[in-house]
């Protein structure tokens, strides 16, 4: 069984979207210093890392993400990549097949950006027109591999307003650098924190 961890770590490494909280791990018993077990504090945005956006990201009165079905969170998914250097459009999906595909993870030049950890500014998100077609095409839950699915301080939010306001499952934070385009079997499986508007995820995929 091939697995592919498409997570990226929780390290010292990890770029941070500007104003959020980044990760650190703060000791708080150290066997080094005379205490009986290593405890740390764990500091982080709720979309640190890889993770799911809920509804109420951008909604108020959207739902959290412990709200979010399990039975999309797993299962066939598949990944496709994209050589556009600017964000994703309608045009730039079209010569895919998603008939078959409620899960959909978008492999672009993202991936090659995770080890720096400067934030990437000039990243690629999902234009208007993008996440209206994979709203249209019956998409119900689609993966990005940098920070944010929205291309950066887009006025609006347009991609995060359109899918979660669509009850589309967004994951960010992928790091699909090792994988090849074609259909896998996903495990994705966020922390059940409550009423939260983000919740990082641990996500694997299977070759199928
Ligand atoms: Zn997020």
């Amino acid at each position: 069984m091939r697995l592919i961890d498409v997570t990226v770590p929780l390290d010292a490494q990890l770029p941070t979207y500007p104003h959020n909280t980044p990760f650190t791990l703060e000791p708080i018993k150290r066997i080094a210093r005379g205490d009986s077990s290593n405890v740390s504090t764990l500091h982080m945005s709720a979309h640190s890392g890889t993770h799911v956006d809920a509804p109420r990201h951008f909604f108020d009165r959207g739902a959290g993400t412990e709200t979010l079905p399990l039975e999309m969170l797993l299962g066939r998914t598949r990944v496709i990549a994209l050589d556009t250097r600017k964000g994703i459009t309608d045009a730039d999906l079209t010569p895919f097949d998603l008939s078959e595909d409620v899960r959909v993870l978008i492999k672009t030049s993202n991936s090659r950006l995770w080890g720096s950890p400067t934030f990437q500014t000039g990243y690629i998100g999902i234009a208007e027109s993008g996440a209206k077609y994979l709203v249209e095409h019956g998409v119900k839950l689609v993966g990005v591999d940098y920070l944010s699915v929205e291309e950066f301080r887009a006025p609006g939010a347009p991609a995060h307003h359109i899918l979660l306001g669509a009850g589309v499952i967004v994951i960010e934070g992928l790091n699909l650098r090792d994988v090849d385009p074609g259909v896998y079997d996903m495990y994705c499986l966020p922390l059940r924190i409550v009423g939260c508007d983000g919740a990082p995820a641990r996500v694997v995929l299977r070759r199928s």
